[in-house]
């Protein structure tokens, strides 16, 4: 789908995927002007397709959109694009838990014009591809380094949009990590290198002496919709759920103290990850023995119940695709 200031949105077309032509000069290559999004559907044991939370994503799009001086696009528009596509492609989806299909709807600046100014004319895209499961031997904790040099996002920058630029600054630190056996980072404010922020492509969670705290968004994290869908699973079951500013220190004393009972990441991709290690400025710290712990396994097998179908959906936020 087209945008110009013109028209405005117009030309929705679904095509066999192949290449895009863009001018050289299209301001996305040059200043950054790019959005995109990524959710998934699922296939139910009786055949049914359906995708979670999609309005929540196009909502969160549209946000992102209007951080880097793009135009909204109407949800309905948007979300009746991905519905015909999942539709077309949902025999890509193998049968059995784990698979889905993974898509990713992006914005970029097609006009042709250098000069450091909103681009006048974007386009829309969809693009989905078949995944496999992300735990094919069941749910798994992982190893994160603690980010002490490098910042992703600074509060007032674009940290709470979901911009290609985000992904490219944490490159560097990621590569740095994985070189020391690390999968992830995790990142800490950019003023103080002091407060918890979120983990490469996931919102992170600590369960200390009962109630669960995670980083409160504060304009530099990615308001994440498994973390959305969490915090409300959370409060559906009385678990004691805070959102406030956390620091790193406080994280390691609970873990010294003996109070930090377990940690886990929120996310598209992988739903729950619990976390076993972090290592902060060469200081590990083991969370749980490293093994994954009894509520990270529930929220788990909850949350992708109720994608697979299996269990009720009291939230309403399975979107079946007709
Ligand atoms: N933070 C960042 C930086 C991410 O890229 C993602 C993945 N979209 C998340 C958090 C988790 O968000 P969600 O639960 O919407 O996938």
């Amino acid at each position: 789908m087209n945008y110009t200031a013109e028209f405005g949105w117009h030309r929705s077309r679904i095509v066999p995927y192949q290449p895009i032509t863009l001018d050289p000069a299209a301001k996305v290559f040059h200043y950054g002007q790019t959005v995109f999004e990524g959710l998934k559907a699922y296939k139910t044991a009786d055949g049914r397709v359906q995708l979670f939370r999609p309005d929540a994503n196009m909502k969160r799009m549209n946000r992102s959109n209007d951080r880097m001086s793009m135009p909204p696009i109407p949800t309905e528009l948007a979300l009746e694009a991905i519905k015909g596509l999942a539709k077309i492609d949902q025999d890509w989806i193998p049968d059995g838990e784990g698979n889905s299909l993974y898509i990713r709807p992006f914005v970029i600046a097609t006009e042709a014009l250098l000069g450091v100014q909103p681009s006048l004319e974007y386009q829309f895209i969809v693009i989905m591809s078949p995944v496999g499961a992300y735990y094919p031997e069941g749910i798994n904790p992982v190893k994160i380094f603690v980010e002490s040099h490098y910042v992703r996002a600074m509060v007032g920058g674009v940290g709470e949009a979901k911009t290609a630029g985000n992904y490219a600054a944490g490159l560097k630190a990621q590569d740095a990590a994985k070189d020391q056996g690390y999968t992830q980072v995790l990142w800490l404010d950019g003023a103080e290198h002091k407060y918890i922020e979120e983990v490469g492509s996931m919102n992170v969670f600590f369960k200390i002496d009962g109630t669960v705290y995670t980083p409160a968004l504060n304009g530099s994290i990615l308001d994440g919709i498994t973390r959305n869908s969490v915090i409300r699973l959370l409060k559906h079951w009385n678990v004691p759920v805070v959102e406030r500013v956390l620091s790193i220190e406080e994280i390691y004393e609970a873990g010294k103290n003996g109070k930090l009972e377990e940690s886990f990441g929120t996310g598209t991709a992988a739903v729950i990850s619990p976390v076993g290690e972090l290592n902060w400025r060469g200081e590990k710290l083991i969370i749980n023995g490293g093994k994954t712990g009894q509520l990270s396994e529930k929220i788990y097998n909850d949350l992708t119940g109720i994608q697979y179908g299996k269990l009720e959906d009291p939230f309403g936020w399975m979107i079946e695709v007709h």
